[in-house]
């Protein structure tokens, strides 16, 4: 799996430490239509390299079966692709979601973590599809499987298009707010590894492991600050310092959290597909903080050579 595209310039490189104000042609958290995001690999990176980032991770649900296809199209296009995945987890009750960034592509015990998680996530969509079919929605999983429109495991995103389709529901949103968002039926957990675990799995495999949006958890600062610990001490070193837009005082806030377990700091939209409120590597600016950015990290610090990933302020 190559690491670096062809045209590899150690010029322009990333800076050791965040400037104040500017904006990175970064982007490390993003989704294909290998798991629940609306674009082929191709396509995703192709409107990376049009909206000008350089450096990229395919960060599909607990899957790497879009990353050779990614791969291939960012050395076409001279992006650098990072291959990596988004973990579903547990922790005390809650699903976490870990992204596992590969410089070295899926090898060690990742390989067979993502077997589990593929069948955790068949096993679990039956269960989801048979707590619809008490609520109202006959045949679930075949009317979830024709919304996917491939083999793929499904995803909750999957259940609530079927939701919206048989007008149990008005809008996606309401089919989370109802069926499928945290605390609800839909929202089946039990079959995911402890967050330890899939952790463990990231680093034992090369990779480095970060805590997914932090603040989208709805926890109280002190609960993040908690679970920011059960991840470090798991191995766990970076955390997603900005994901998509996010409140200015909020994200210094969670800055301060990052900074006082010497976490490195990474930075995704989370994006699934055009015409959302998100776009590759549309995120909010990252605020003055000492965190050092997640290129800085050994693992990473190749990528820091590969080319400009700079943007232009206010852009
Ligand atoms: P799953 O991976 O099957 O657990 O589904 C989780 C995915 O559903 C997330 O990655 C989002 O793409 C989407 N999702 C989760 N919660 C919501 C929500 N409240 N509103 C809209 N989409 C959501
Ligand atoms: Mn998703
Ligand atoms: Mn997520
Ligand atoms: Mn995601």
């Amino acid at each position: 799996m190559p690491l670096l595209p062809a045209n590899y310039l150690p010029a322009n490189a990333l800076p050791p430490v965040f400037d104040v104000d500017q904006r990175y042609s970064v982007d490390l958290h993003m989704h294909s239509n290998a798991s629940d995001g609306a674009l082929t690999p191709t396509e995703l990176v192709k409107l990376c390299a049009e909206r000008g980032l350089t450096h990229m991770s395919l960060t599909d649900h607990d899957t790497m079966d879009g990353v050779d296809e990614a791969s291939a199209a960012a050395q076409q296009a001279g992006l650098c692709l990072i291959p990596g995945c988004e973990l579903s987890t547990r922790w005390q009750g809650i699903n976490i979601h870990v992204v596992a960034l590969m410089p070295g592509g899926l090898q060690g015990p990742l390989v067979e973590g993502l077997k589990q998680q593929r069948e955790a996530r068949i096993q679990r969509a039956e269960v989801i599809a048979e707590r619809l079919e008490k609520m109202g929605l006959p045949n679930a999983l075949e009317k979830a499987r024709a919304q996917a429109g491939s083999d793929r495991p499904l995803g909750r995103p999957d259940f609530a298009r079927a939701l919206v389709a048989e007008g149990v529901v008005a809008d996606w949103a309401g089919a989370f707010k109802r069926y499928l968002g945290s605390g609800k039926k839909g929202d089946v957990k039990a079959h995911w590894p402890e967050i330890s675990e899939a952790v463990a799995w990231v680093v034992a495999s090369g990779g480095v492991a970060v805590l997914a949006h932090p603040l989208r958890y709805g926890l109280t600062r002190r609960k993040r600050g908690l679970l920011m610990d059960a991840f470090q001490a798991a191995g766990g070193q970076s955390a997603e310092l900005v994901s998509g837009q996010q409140n200015p005082d909020s994200t210094r806030d969670l800055a301060r959290q990052l900074v006082e377990r010497n976490l490195y700091a990474s930075m995704g939209s989370d994006f699934h597909f055009p015409g959302s409120h998100a776009a590759p590597g549309s995120m909010s600016v990252i605020p003055r903080t000492a965190a050092p950015p997640i290129w800085q990290h050994s693992r990473l610090i190749h990528l820091r050579d590969a080319p400009s990933g700079m943007l232009s302020p206010g852009s």
